[in-house]
């Protein structure tokens, strides 16, 4: 039997027409949710001002919500839960985004992934990059999984729809953990960990070009299905992406997960897939390499080496590269020309050799563990050395901190107490967070963690994350 995926029309963000729509593609698809029903939204940041088109829209969740309710006598426990990016504790962007009120009205049980015990989870699937994967106990726990993913274009993957939106299951202490250039294999075991009984993905508006910094795109769609390789696949069709090019498409379904051809699936819907297409013409995707992206633009320059990694030695397209594109499409939202602002910064990713050629007052990052170079800065010899390790030799239980403010802090710190004009930033990936802190401080420009905005109900945020996360990992 094919995988049936339905492409429904919906135009605005009304939660009761969305309810509607999603009743009637449960009773389409015989979807039944039943016992513990989790509800997992992308909420990868959430902030109406700065961040306004990353997540899951509000009302779509709760015209979810709504449907879940009407079909759903056989459920016991009706739950969203999310673990957020770039170390901001997931309270903050349920707050942000609107889900804290809707969650509220409808008396649904909120999960934040940051504060809940993990348990692991084991794999057996053959090509799987681990033996078990730790997810929060919910997660572990539900009886029947609704994946409710945003449609974006994503610089590192391609396009992020149902099978990425399973990355934030994982709390940060993990979801780091081979969120390199093996990102696509992770993605694909995730599916192993848990199946989803039914798939929303929000395509009213999505998101072009960043996944943090989306510009958004109409196409007032939602997309319903049960199979998140059938979905993802037509999700690639509507927005004119060839599913081939989605690695961990590729990845997932060719360990069994559903199919990526477009003939093994019933598209159905009253929203024709060639009528989507033409009113996706133009939809813009990011896969652009480091140094086109930023090379002869302005101040930061990059120099890409080559990478350990066998299958994509010439690049990732994932970790540091990636993350320096998205930290510095975080402060363009602060300063447009923050090419222009910040001051001359020369950034070296992957093994480099030969002169780095500086100019006389430019600041030099090596970034990430695996990055090597050897050669003179200012008459002194330097040697920069990988320490990069592949995924049998990361120890889980020696991964380093990933508190928000350890991240904060220690790159600042790496920083005032460096006197020469290169640094070495460790980590595989360096992550975006650390990225937005090592680029402020070498380029002098205005620290956007400390935004005034932002900074006390983050702050509070966090202090609420760790009590009860220290009260749920203690006696939970
Ligand atoms: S340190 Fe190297 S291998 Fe690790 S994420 Fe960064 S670029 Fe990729």
């Amino acid at each position: 039997m094919k995988h049936k995926v339905l492409i429904m029309r919906c135009d605005d963000y009304d939660p009761a027409r969305i309810a509607g729509i999603v009743r009637k593609g449960m009773e389409e698809l015989g979807v039944k949710p039943h016992g513990k029903t989790l509800l997992k939204p992308n909420c990868v940041i959430a902030e109406p001002l700065l961040f306004p088109h990353a997540a899951t829209r509000k009302e779509l969740l709760e015209g979810v919500i709504m449907a879940m309710k009407e079909k759903g006598d056989a459920i016991e426990e009706l739950a969203v839960g999310e673990r957020s990016g770039i170390s901001i504790p997931n309270r903050f962007c349920f707050s942000r985004s609107g889900y804290e009120d809707v969650i509220a009205r409808h008396g649904v049980k909120p999960y934040h992934f940051d504060e809940t015990r993990d348990v692991p989870v084991r794999l057996k699937g053959d090509h799987r990059l681990r033996d078990s994967i730790s997810v929060p106990k919910p997660v572990a726990d539900c009886d029947f999984f609704v994946n409710l993913p945003k449609l974006k274009a994503h610089p590192w993957t391609r396009v992020t729809a149902s099978l990425k939106n399973l990355i934030g299951i994982q709390d940060d202490r993990y979801r780091l953990v081979d969120h390199n250039s093996l990102l696509e294999h992770k993605i694909a075991d995730l599916q192993e960990v848990v199946t989803p009984g039914l798939i929303v993905v929000d395509s009213i508006e999505a998101g072009q070009k960043m996944m943090l910094t989306p510009t958004p795109f109409k196409i007032g769609a939602i997309v319903i299905g049960t199979n998140s390789c059938a979905v993802d696949t037509v999700c690639c069709h509507m927005i004119h992406v060839d599913p081939r090019d989605v690695v961990h498409l590729r990845y997932a379904s060719e360990r069994g997960f559903g199919p990526m051809n477009l003939d093994e699936i019933d598209v159905a819907g009253d929203f024709p897939i060639e009528e989507v297409r033409t009113k996706s013409e133009g939809f813009e995707l990011f896969m652009e390499h480091i140094e086109d992206y930023f090379n002869g633009k302005g101040n930061i320059t990059c120099k890409v080496g080559t990478f350990p990694e066998t299958h994509s030695s010439d690049y990732y397209w994932g970790g540091c590269p990636g993350a320096l594109q998205e930290s510095i499409h975080i402060f363009k939202m602060y300063f447009p020309d923050v090419l222009q602002r910040i001051q001359k910064v020369r950034y070296v990713v992957g093994k480099v050799e030969g002169p780095l050629n500086l100019a006389p007052d430019e600041k030099v990052i090596f970034a990430g563990d695996c990055t090597s170079w050897e050669g003179e800065i200012d008459g002194e010899h330097v040697k920069i050395e990988s320490s990069y390790k592949t995924a049998s030799q990361v120890d889980l239980k020696r991964m380093p901190s990933t508190d928000m403010i350890v991240r904060i802090l220690s790159p600042l710190f790496q920083c005032f107490f460096n006197s020469k004009r290169y640094i070495h930033a460790k980590g595989c990936p360096l992550s975006v967070a650390a990225h937005v802190n090592y680029m402020s401080s070498l380029g002098k420009i205005k620290n956007v963690n400390f935004d005034t905005r932002t900074i006390m109900p983050v702050s509070i945020a966090y202090l609420q994350m760790r009590a009860h996360r220290f009260y749920n990992r203690s006696f939970g």
